[in-house]
């Protein structure tokens, strides 16, 4: 097999994950593989695309070095505490160096049950895997740090679902790495089982040194390198969600499972993007107390920060009481990461100049967010209209608005800053991910059609080009698709 794996996180942790093999597929066949990602890491497209490739992306053949491992993780979910979820359907298959000599995971997901199944089936279906190909992709693009998907596989099995059965799929992701918040949680709770019988004092301790090594190693040269970690994370993340916020992702189950060290988006189950702008938005069928709604993200960021945090409490100072003040310090700092992302997120979509005092940008953009929200405006049709205008024509602008008088007021103001129309259409995508389209590209895929899947992904693959032809792609979805629903 022309690809190497080293098993670098099982072997640094062996305590937080368990050997184990995919379920065996009679005969996978590829559906997507993502060449410009496997080319990063020198892996042949042609052969990716292949059966053999098909092999190795549903756990079928393995790599020279590989020892897949189902990793373990805790979280809080919907804000109560699992102390065993992990890998109930996936396998860390080891890793390779990406371009930037870093480590990148390859891990599988639908790849069969593990001991961390607790009676699931291990099991994905092929639509919800291709979901998770074309959002990640897409968020990508975008810009937003995220895992990558390096392809999915048609296992020829059907999985079992509410709606009946559905042909079952594998989706290979590659990520910088699998460690989550979660992760955190269950070293911190095994440590503290295992300090009765004397072992393992440093689970913790490990953990964290080799997040440092893999995500923050400028960290290991501070005076206190896991305070160093936690400030690095709560930076990123703090950064990811001002991110999201901009382009109106709302991820839909920010449990602390799905809360990544590296900083980069994880877990692509009920998500969805913003039509008409809301900032109580909430699509995931099970989110029935709307705790993930979209203006709810960075709140629930810094709260699962802070589950992350209470896991170094030890690491941070002797002195607990000391260690709390530092922890409670460094968290301080996801509001300042958080607001001068989302600040400096919005002046760019508005186009004003970084000269632009926050407390000028801040009061535009409330006051339009706002009017989007009065005028239920899509949110990404309007900031690509107001690019529009911002390059002189408002036609399109002021079509969205039921209130006139009260936007034309807004818009006055906004064009005294003579507004920088290649920035904005640097910042503001033409193109996302739209949820009708998603689930015609999914439905038509599930029922053997993968046309509208692969133009969809290619539309995707560069949000922020308008291009003829693709003014469907362009638009919000039509009254008939109704209200939007998730299920993860
Ligand atoms: P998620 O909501 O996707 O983040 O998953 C939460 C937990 O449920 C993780 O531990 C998953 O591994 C597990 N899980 C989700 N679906 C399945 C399944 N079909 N079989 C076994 N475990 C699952
Ligand atoms: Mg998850
Ligand atoms: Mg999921």
């Amino acid at each position: 097999m022309p690809l190497h794996l080293s098993h670098d996180f099982a072997t640094a942790l062996p305590e937080l994950s368990v050997p184990w093999s995919a379920e065996e597929v009679a005969d996978p066949q590829p559906v997507v593989v993502n060449a410009p990602l496997a080319q990063r890491f020198g892996l042949d497209p042609e052969w990716l695309g292949g059966p053999e490739g098909a092999r190795f992306l549903s756990g079928q053949e393995l790599p020279d070095g590989a020892t897949p491992v189902a990793q373990g993780y805790a979280g809080h979910q919907f804000g109560g505490y699992s102390p065993r979820l992990g890998d109930g359907r996936a396998l860390l298959l080891g890793e390779v160096r990406g371009e930037d000599g870093r480590l990148l995971d390859v891990h599988l997901k639908g790849s069969g049950p593990t001991p961390f199944s607790r009676g699931g089936d291990g099991r994905a279906a092929l639509g919800p895997m291709l979901r998770e190909h074309l959002v990640s992709e897409a968020m990508h693009a975008l810009g937003i740090p995220t895992t990558r998907s390096l392809g999915v596989v048609a296992t020829g099995r059907s999985v079992m679902r509410a709606d009946g059965p559905l042909p079952g799929a594998v989706l290979a992701r590659v990520a910088s790495s699998h460690l989550r918040v979660g992760s955190f949680q269950y070293a911190a709770a095994l440590q503290a089982q295992d300090q009765d019988q004397d072992e393992d004092e440093d689970l913790v301790r490990r953990l964290a040194d080799y997040a440092i090594t893999r995500h923050h190693p400028q960290a290991a040269d501070a005076d206190q390198p896991y305070l160093a970690l936690l400030q690095n994370v709560v930076r990123a993340q703090g950064e990811l969600v001002a991110q999201w916020m901009c382009v109106g992702f709302v991820h839909g189950v920010m449990n602390t499972d799905n809360m990544t060290i590296s900083g980069e988006t994880i877990d692509y189950g009920p998500c969805a993007f913003l039509d008409a702008y809301d900032p109580a938005a909430v699509f995931s069928s099970i989110d029935t107390g709307g705790r993930y709604a979209y203006r709810n993200q960075p709140a629930i960021a810094h709260w699962n920060l802070a589950r992350f945090a209470e896991t170094l409490i030890p690491l941070l100072d002797p002195d607990q009481d000391r260690a709390v003040e530092i922890a409670t310090e460094a968290l301080n700092g996801f509001a300042r990461a958080f607001s001068v992302a989302w600040v400096d997120g919005l002046r760019q979509k508005l186009g004003l100049s970084s000269d632009q005092e926050d407390t000028t940008v801040g009061p535009v953009a409330d006051e339009v967010l706002q009017l989007l929200k009065q005028n239920r405006v899509d949110h990404t049709v309007f900031f690509h209209a107001l690019t529009q205008a911002a390059a002189g024509d408002t036609r399109t602008v002021r079509s969205l608005f039921t209130d006139l008088p009260a936007f034309d007021d807004w818009l006055a103001g906004w064009q005294a800053f003579t507004p920088d129309a290649e920035l904005m259409s640097r910042s503001n995508p033409v193109y996302i991910p739209r949820n009708h389209l998603v689930e015609e590209a999914l439905q038509a895929a599930t029922a053997g059609d993968l046309d509208p899947f692969h133009r969809l992904a290619e539309v995707l693959a560069e949000p922020y080009t308008e291009r003829p032809g693709l003014e469907r792609y362009a638009e919000p979805a039509p009254d008939s698709f109704g209200p939007y629903v998730t299920f993860c």
